[in-house]
């Protein structure tokens, strides 16, 4: 620490602003939230839960396009209970004039 001027921040290539994580950490639990519940995120990884909710928002309004819902008609959400996996899957369709995906 500068005696003059203390502890100063700077940007970084390799995180965003005001983050405490890298962006390859945060993409990881980005991926991660895509894929796995909240809690086994903050086992993984070792962080706070609402932690990941911040992260996942940073990247959100970071790399999600904002035009991407632009045409929407129709949004389903199917949730169903696997006897089998005794998880829960959920299903998402998104109808658009010419693009219908699900994860
Ligand atoms: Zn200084």
């Amino acid at each position: 620490m500068c005696p003059e001027h203390g502890v100063r921040t700077e940007a970084v290539p390799f995180a965003r602003w005001d983050a405490d994580f890298t962006r390859d950490f945060e993409a990881l639990a980005a991926w991660l939230a895509t894929r796995t519940d909240k809690t086994t995120i903050t086992r993984m990884l070792r962080i706070h839960w609402r932690t990941v909710g911040r992260i996942i928002a940073r990247v959100c309004a970071d790399e999600l396009d904002p035009d991407r819902l632009d045409g929407l008609v129709e949004i389903g959400i199917d949730r169903s209970l696997s006897s089998r996996m005794r998880r829960c899957r959920r299903e998402i369709s998104v109808q658009r004039p010419a693009c219908r995906w699900a994860c």
